[in-house]
């Protein structure tokens, strides 16, 4: 591995030659032929290089794809001299996930796909390692073969020697081929070697079903399900159909709008009837900070919707006037940011549980997206060692996040604590044989900061609140009054509107 390391080196090229900057070429014709040999030259050099720095790509995922194996070896090292019991282990692995993830600054679910692929690269998938690192191919490439072999490799009572030899085989037809190229041919192969039918695959297959949410722009966001072809299919007929009842003249929205208004219907609970009106209302409970400037129509600065991000200020006035109750967050009126609320109670009130949930919008662990209505309110310093409940104490972290930082505790699967994890108050990681784990630590961003069990500390991440957007004529108001309130600055503004 250190030696691979060492050995990466990147291509050297001469300084570039006159003209070959794109400029045109002037002088003599034998000046300009010149000219144009050192061109020609500086292009050939620049192709070989490419050349050079793909290879370098795949000899760098090789290392890369090494050192991901070693890091999960050694957790699991540390799992089995520390004498984990499996839940510890589970918990134990979930952090060594999460280190893989804030380091490489990825998603923990990619983080846990790429350990997973690395792991079954190095140990279990030699040639097509082999190939990566000798630069034959691409990472991608790579992940193509693996997904292929494992494929045929899962397949029961499949003997070792048939997977070798498919995977050898894939190896030789993934060189100079494209991606998309390489995976037509491989399907053909694996079908021609797979015994099973394409039925027992696809019953397999539905396991993996799943529906997905992604943020999008502009108010908007993706829902994607992924499901079995035929209830797909049934699916997009019936909401079609639906949609094309809704048809006419007085009807302004195309199919594909009529649509989606119709399915989102259906999937809220509620009668198709009601797309009639438009974009159905939601009536599971969301969190919606609005400005209150834009809640009353002085102002159109957007709302902020949990987990999706900006929303148009008409749409949250839409929502709010549909809402059964509302739960009053103050804002900073110059920041834009969560106000605090009175400290010192012993219970999370509602009040304190939605402006932390304001605040916080995801669970505060690193590169974690999991909103605040999954997430569990953490005391950073545990109530017994003195902590209190108050904003600067309490951070949300969803269940996966709460259990690895609690890891170290040295909980076991029937409850107690069976090893000596000598942590300090502030939950330090221990020097001695104690477990590590990952820590939180308020910061003065009044958010929580991790350090992770190898050491390293990230820092919370911004929150991009907006700044108020307030009408001209509020401006003065506002300056002039450093340290107001959004209500100060709600009854100046209802002074000059009732007054002006
Ligand atoms: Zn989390």
């Amino acid at each position: 591995m250190a030696e691979q390391l060492a050995a990466l080196r990147l291509p050297t090229l001469p300084p570039a030659a006159p003209g070959t900057r794109g400029e045109a070429l002037a002088g003599t014709l034998d000046g300009t032929r010149g000219a144009l040999g050192a061109v020609r030259a500086d292009y050939a050099a620049c192709v070989d290089a490419l050349a050079e720095v793909a290879a370098l790509e795949a000899r760098v995922a090789a290392c890369k794809a090494a050192l991901i194996d070693r890091l999960a070896a050694a957790g699991t090292s540390e799992a089995q001299a520390l004498g984990f019991d499996t839940r510890q282990q589970g918990i134990g692995d979930a952090s060594t996930t999460a280190e893989l993830a804030t380091v490489l600054c990825i998603p923990e679910r990619s983080a846990s796909n790429l350990r997973a692929q690395c792991v079954a690269l190095v140990r279990e998938h030699p040639h097509t390692l082999h190939a990566l690192g000798a630069g034959r191919f691409s990472w991608q490439h790579a992940l193509a073969i693996l997904d292929q072999a494992l494929s045929v490799q899962n397949v029961p009572d499949m003997p070792r020697d048939v997977v070798d030899a498919f995977e050898r085989d894939l190896v030789e037809a993934a060189c100079g081929v494209t991606v998309s190229k390489f995976t037509a041919a491989a399907n053909r192969r694996r079908e021609r070697l797979h015994p099973g039918s394409i039925q027992t695959r696809a019953a397999a297959a539905r396991a993996g079903r799943c529906l997905d949410l992604q943020p999008g722009r502009d108010g908007m966001s993706y829902l994607g399900l992924y499901l079995p072809a035929e209830t797909a299919q049934a699916v997009w007929n019936h909401a079609t159909a639906a949609a094309r009842a809704l048809q006419g003249p007085a009807e302004p929205r195309t199919l594909a709008q009529l649509r989606l208004d119709v399915a989102a219907a259906l999937l809220l609970g509620q009668e198709t009837a009601d797309a009639k009106a438009g974009h159905p209302a939601p009536r599971a409970q969301i969190l919606l900070t609005v400005p209150i400037l834009s809640l009353l129509g002085v102002s159109d600065g957007p709302a902020e919707l949990e987990g999706c991000g900006p929303v148009p200020a008409s749409i949250a006035r839409r929502l709010a006037a549909q809402a059964p109750s509302f739960q009053r967050l103050l804002t900073d009126p110059h920041s834009g940011e969560p106000v605090a609320l009175s400290p010192g109670t012993y219970r999370v009130s509602e009040a304190m549980r939605a402006w932390l949930r304001a605040r916080d919008r995801t669970c505060t662990f690193p590169g974690c997206t999991t909103v605040t209505a999954d997430t569990q309110l953490d005391h950073l310093l545990a109530w017994e060692h003195g902590g209190k409940t108050r904003e600067d104490n309490l951070a949300s972290e969803c269940p996966k996040h709460h259990l690895v930082k609690h890891h170290k505790d040295g909980k076991t699967r029937t409850g107690p604590t069976k090893t000596n994890p000598q942590k300090t108050k502030q939950g330090g990681a221990p020097a001695g044989p104690g477990i590590r784990g990952w820590t939180p630590q308020m910061t003065e961003t009044g958010r929580p900061g991790w350090t992770s069990p190898a050491g390293r500390y990230y820092p919370p991440e911004p929150t991009d609140a907006t700044p108020p957007d307030y009408p001209h004529w509020l401006q003065d108001g506002i300056s002039r009054r450093k340290g107001a309130t959004d209500y100060s600055i709600l009854e100046h503004a209802l002074t000059v509107r009732l007054t002006g």
